[in-house]
């Protein structure tokens, strides 16, 4: 019998079936029901061991592939679509601007993915707004509160109370995906899941959304400062 693939962490929660995700660092973790045993976990595990080969495979060549920001000149980043290298300049302020490429001042080179999660929460903020107050004009949708977030995974979400919240990354994505993020958390707060009458309502604001969604969905992981 082959070995079995390592486990790094076990949340155990009122949930009746298992889950398995493997992190971009190959750690494993394993949801499971309250009642599972050691024994129930390392089956559930064994059964998996090809398909969490596959993942970690996965997630190592996209390492490779991409490694993590060194925020040193030449490197790109991304905004609205477009990558732009970074060049290192002698100024005091900005710390970071963008002008046909990024430039950074040298003395915030340290600092320099605060200088850009602060650069692209303003963006991300400016771009989001503008898109609600276009969906409000036409469309009246009360907002309540907006919110710039620093989540990994999701793009955006809608807290009910009509609070929207978005990660500092959407600004990455080209404007038409960005407006489709917004028109989603927008359409939630009319329909709160992910019934057909949502997406009906998506499609009646932002008829072009498949394609947005889909490049979400191949890209994503790509707009990101890690
Ligand atoms: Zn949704």
């Amino acid at each position: 019998m082959p070995d079995l693939p390592s486990i790094s962490q076990i949340i155990r929660s009122k949930r009746k079936s298992f889950s398995l995700e493997v992190q971009p660092d190959g750690q494993l973790i394993v949801r499971a029901p309250r009642a599972a045993t050691q024994a129930d976990i390392n089956t559930i595990v064994a059964q998996k061991a090809s398909w969490i080969a596959r993942a970690r495979a996965r997630q190592a060549s996209h390492a490779q592939l991409y490694p993590p920001k060194t925020f040193t000149p030449g490197e790109k980043f991304w905004y609205l679509g477009q990558q732009y290298p970074l060049h290192l300049v002698e100024r005091r302020h900005p710390l970071l601007s963008l002008n046909g490429a990024f430039t950074l001042a040298h003395h915030a080179q340290a600092g320099a993915k605060k200088a850009f999660i602060a650069w692209y929460r303003a963006q991300t903020r400016q771009n989001v707004q503008r898109l609600i107050a276009k969906y409000q004009a036409q469309h009246g949708f009360k907002v309540n509160a907006l919110r710039i977030t620093s989540a990994r995974t999701r793009w955006g979400s809608c807290s009910g109370k009509g609070n929207l919240n978005f990660t500092y990354r959407l600004c990455m994505a080209p404007p038409e995906v960005m407006e489709y993020v917004v028109v989603h958390e927008l359409a939630h707060l009319r329909v709160p899941n992910h019934s057909r009458t949502f997406w009906a309502e998506v499609a009646r604001l932002y008829p072009r959304y498949q394609h947005a969604r889909a490049w979400l969905k191949q890209h994503g992981h790509l707009l990101t400062l890690d």
